[in-house]
């Protein structure tokens, strides 16, 4: 078998960059482990409206639509932020891949399912990959393999390149809940909920919620209690459950000869909600319309295909760096310096400028309006704690 490209990994920043490279005139082959793509689903589904567009989907894929958010403070308190506009859609993962998976098909790629990678070797100039596929082991030749192959990417591994930084874990379950505003999630913050990071409670379209967390120390003892004490009603209503982890903060290099990361397999998730559909599938078109062009050019070297790396690092490294610094600081949160900060938030004139300026995919500008706010002077005095654990720089 020979192929351009060929695409470890059917998840959604795959067949997007396996989609990419066949629209550049590639011969692009897509291989997926699992017997159906877009299963088993580990992922609450909301993305922001931006990424729902970026996985260009036909319109009629079912979602359910979301406005806002109720913030829980550790002390019970509840910071409402309305963005009186569609914000976010709930989306059903496994219809998502399914049809991102099917747009790949419709411009031109082959796929296999039931097919495992199992190792990569340069010959020349092309790269050979050993896969098992339907229990059968088959060798392709490719000029340039992609790694979409999520958070353990074994294709990142064997081609020598670097980890990403950290991996929170999280857990989830789905239940049936009479939801009383499903147009809203709702986040829980606190070293008792999810230590690090946050809980959430996600409306879906069919009159069900995904609860889940992700925390820096065992979310999955986690999830039980706060089910729990949500409401025990849920406890008793499981309709599905999962647990994953969540990749933060990209490795140094994602281009090897021959061979690039993209989507979790590269750190390519917001660093402040773990949301990773829409960084990985910005750096998926990237990536398939690189790996096209080098295939072309018969040109796989490390300094050929580096231009992915410069090119995705100039669309949203900046973003992903803030959102590191956003992260580390929070991590160095108390319970009480949560609670201050949701107080804090708490007016009407601040609330108008998160309404106005919040964008789940790019924190920085909210941060950066709500710091330039005059208007809003119980802002003034996060400003020193925010310099000092450095989630701000001093001028910025
Ligand atoms: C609990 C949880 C909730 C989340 N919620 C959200 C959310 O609400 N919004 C959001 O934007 N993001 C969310 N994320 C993150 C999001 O799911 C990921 O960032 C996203 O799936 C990354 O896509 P990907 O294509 O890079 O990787 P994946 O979706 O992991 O796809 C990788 C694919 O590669 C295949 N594969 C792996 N190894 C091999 C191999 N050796 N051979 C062949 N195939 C292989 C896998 O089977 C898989 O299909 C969540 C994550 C978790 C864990």
């Amino acid at each position: 078998m020979e192929y351009d490209v060929v695409v470890v990994g059917a998840g959604p920043t795959g067949s997007m960059a396996a989609k990419y490279a066949a629209k550049a005139g590639a011969r692009v082959l897509m291989i997926e482990e699992h017997a159906a793509i877009g299963q088993p689903v580990q992922c609450a589904g909301l993305i922001s409206t931006r990424a729902f567009e970026g996985c260009e989907v036909p319109e009629t894929l079912s979602r359910h639509a979301i406005r806002g958010a109720n913030i829980h403070a550790p002390d019970g308190r509840i910071l409402t932020v309305d963005g009186k506009r569609t914000m976010a859609y709930v989306i059903d993962r496994g219809e998502l891949d399914q049809a991102m998976a099917l747009e790949a098909l419709k411009s031109g790629v082959a796929s296999l399912v039931k097919t495992r990678f199992s190792g990569l070797r340069r010959q020349g100039s092309d790269v050979i990959i050993a896969a098992l596929s339907q229990g059968e082991p088959i060798e392709i030749r490719t000029r340039v393999v992609i790694g979409a192959d999520g958070l353990q990417s074994a294709v990142g591994r064997l081609a020598g390149l670097e980890r990403v930084q950290t991996v929170l874990t999280c857990a989830q379950a789905e239940v049936y809940a009479d939801v009383a505003h499903p147009d809203f999630v709702d986040l829980y913050l606190g070293q008792d909920v999810a230590p690090g990071f946050f809980a959430w409670v996600i409306p879906t379209r069919s009159g069900t919620v995904r609860i889940g967390l992700c925390s820096t120390q065992r979310s999955l003892d986690r999830l039980g209690p706060l089910i729990e004490r949500l409401s025990p009603r849920y406890a008793t209503s499981l309709l599905h459950f999962s647990a994953g982890g969540i990749p933060i903060g990209p490795p140094p290099c994602t281009a090897a000869a021959g061979t690039l990361i993209v989507g979790d397999a590269a750190g390519h998730v917001k660093p402040t909600s773990g949301g990773g559909i829409y960084p990985g599938t910005l750096c998926a078109k990237i990536a398939g319309t690189v790996a096209a062009e080098a295939a072309a050019q018969e040109n796989a070297s490390k300094d050929a295909l580096m231009a992915y790396d410069t090119r995705w690092r100039s669309e949203i490294g900046r973003e992903l760096e803030t959102g590191l610094r956003i992260r580390e600081g929070f991590n160095k949160l108390s319970d009480d310096d949560l609670n201050y900060i949701i107080r804090a938030l708490d007016d009407e004139h601040t609330l108008d400028i998160i309404s106005k300026y919040g964008d789940m995919d790019r924190p920085s500008i909210v941060l950066r309006k709500l710091l330039l706010s005059t208007k809003a002077p119980r802002l003034l005095k996060l400003i020193r704690p925010m310099i000092k654990l450095g989630i701000v720089k001093r001028g910025s």
